[in-house]
């Protein structure tokens, strides 16, 4: 019998990564324990944290609580940039504390947060390619990466990076970056999914969540989720919106569905900038 509630998707690198995950940005405190916890006992075996969201020892907390055993589910954080932290030395202790935050042996993503001009790529990437060797970690990632920072990511890599982990959601361009990653076979972890509630709002998701007798949540998961090069990560600390969006990884919508949502992109649908270290994107 097959118990799992959502697919993997294998990647360059060998990493299995479950396609839809919990995403934890804004969850807090007690309720990110909970939240957590129910996630893992539900199905849900993917989690994505980061150390600038300070909620790694909640995560860890809800991840004991859970009683789910480690190797059941793919546990991702992130390292956020500032001015040294990306030397070997302190890429080193920021991994390390990020597992003793989190109470666990390694995580199986470990991304580079935003890219960082300040702190050169030709040192980050063998430090971090240097904690998969050390087993700190099972696989590389960045995120918020554009096509020049992946470029540069890659020439100084010697393990696959797996994962560009960028905002993605039906009113965002990324048409250029998603060809590029699918060439050099990266795959596209969307965050902010569901747009960050703007989902709900918009009477094209709206028809085709009454049509499939589904949630707008649902369809845009399903959107995404509808090309198998991209995995996706919806925030909820809400119990009640847990499953619907576990559930999307088993919706299929039709080619007219997906035709009419391909049209809400635009160049103005972005969401999230860092003042700091924000790229010039692609789209
Ligand atoms: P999101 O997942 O697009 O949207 C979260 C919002 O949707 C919350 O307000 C949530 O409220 C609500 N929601 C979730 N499921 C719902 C449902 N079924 N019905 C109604 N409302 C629902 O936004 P996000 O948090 O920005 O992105 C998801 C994750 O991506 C983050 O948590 C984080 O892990 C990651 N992320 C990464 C980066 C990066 O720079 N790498 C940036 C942003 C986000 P409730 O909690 O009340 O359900």
């Amino acid at each position: 019998m097959n118990l799992h509630k959502t697919y993997n998707i294998r990647t360059a690198g060998a990493a299995n990564i479950p396609v839809l995950g919990l995403g934890t940005w804004q969850s807090t405190g007690q309720d990110c324990v909970d939240i957590v916890s129910k996630a893992l006992q539900m199905g849900y075996e993917h989690i994505d944290t980061a150390q600038a969201y300070s909620n790694e020892k909640e995560v860890g907390k809800g991840i004991q609580q859970s009683g789910v055993n480690r190797e059941k589910f793919f546990l991702t954080t992130k390292i956020f940039p500032d001015d040294m932290k990306f030397t070997p030395e302190n890429l080193q202790a920021a991994a390390e504390r990020s597992l003793e935050n989190l109470g666990v042996d390694y995580v199986d993503l470990l991304l580079l947060h935003w890219p960082d001009e300040r702190v050169p790529l030709a040192e980050t990437m063998p430090a971090l390619c240097a904690l998969q060797k050390q087993g700190l970690t099972r696989h590389i990632g960045v995120s918020n990466f554009n096509i020049d920072y992946l470029l540069e990511a890659k020439a100084h890599a010697d393990v696959p990076i797996v994962v560009n982990q960028v905002e993605f959601h039906p009113f965002i361009k990324q048409s250029t970056l998603q060809t590029f990653m699918n060439n050099h076979h990266i795959l596209l972890e969307a965050y902010s999914p569901l747009a960050r509630g703007e989902v709900f709002d918009n009477d094209i998701i709206k028809a085709i969540a009454d049509k499939h007798n589904i949630t707008p949540a649902q369809v845009s998961l399903a959107w995404i989720l509808s090309d198998n090069k991209r995995i996706a990560i919806p925030k909820t600390a809400n119990p009640e919106h847990l499953q619907g969006n576990l559930d999307a990884a088993q919706v299929r919508l039709d080619s007219d569905d997906i035709a009419q949502i391909n049209t809400l992109a635009s160049s103005g649908g972005r969401m999230i900038e860092h003042p700091d270290y924000t790229p010039n994107w692609d789209d």
